[in-house]
């Protein structure tokens, strides 16, 4: 297995060689480290190349590794499915919580944040290849969940979030990521209030190139910077 610092470098030079096909600029593309399961030591190393954007999957572990990533400044995204018992901690601990699906849960998170007297930026999370296990809402209903949310004063939305379709066919990836890049341009011209769109989180270790190449802002990498998950 190589080093992180190895890893990172090949990252940028995949980003690098997607832009140019794409003709992006590389500075127009954020790296998250998906962090799960990756002890502190490792993170905070990745934390010295200059990558200080990470995200987890569950409200516990984020919480856990809070104290030891404290010392050294970054910032913490929540990516998995969050359950309403949780929303305390992840208010606390994330700074934005990519994974809002439902308005149920938007109300929740939107009530906390009201007694607590914050705001907190969300993507919200589209399941583009409605595949049924995974999170995330129906893309017919995205821009009616956009519109409902944003009224929602403590919440702001910053963008869409989904998760392409596992499989060997990249086609069929591309076609989730079209889809999201779409959604994107469909609701930015519905012009709604206090709704901001920059942000379209999508490409993983597997499928970042494809991604890029279809607008992504933000991707997600895990295993391709810490190695394969155990
Ligand atoms: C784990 C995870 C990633 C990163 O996946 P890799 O294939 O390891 O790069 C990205 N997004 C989400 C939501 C994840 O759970």
């Amino acid at each position: 297995m190589n080093g992180i610092q190895e890893n990172i470098s090949y990252i940028v030079r995949r980003i690098e060689e997607a832009c140019k096909i794409a003709g992006r600029n590389p500075n127009d593309i954020q790296v998250l480290l998906a962090t799960k399961t990756v002890q502190p030591e490792r993170i905070i190393e990745a934390f010295s190349y200059g990558y200080t954007l990470i995200g987890e999957n569950k409200v516990q572990e984020l919480k856990e590794k809070a104290a030891a990533l404290r010392p050294v400044p970054h910032t913490a995204h929540f990516i998995g499915h969050l359950q309403s018992n949780k929303i305390q901690d992840v208010v606390q601990y994330a700074a934005c919580i990519q994974s809002i699906d439902t308005l149920r849960l938007a109300e929740k998170l939107e009530k906390h944040l009201a007694e607590k007297q914050l705001c907190k930026d969300i993507l919200i999370q589209v399941n583009t290849s409605e595949e049924s296990a995974k999170s995330g809402c129906k893309p017919q209903e995205a821009e009616t969940l956009v519109r409902t949310i944003a009224a929602l004063p403590h919440l702001h939305i910053r963008g869409l979030m989904t998760i392409g379709t596992f499989t060997d066919d990249p086609e069929e990836t591309r076609r989730c990521f079209r889809c999201l890049k779409r959604l994107q341009t469909q609701i930015i011209a519905q012009q709604i209030p206090g709704v901001s769109m920059e942000v379209l989180s999508m490409g993983m270790s597997g499928d970042l190139e494809i991604a890029i190449e279809e607008g992504s802002t933000m991707i997600r990498v895990g295993s391709a910077v810490f190695g394969t998950r155990v």
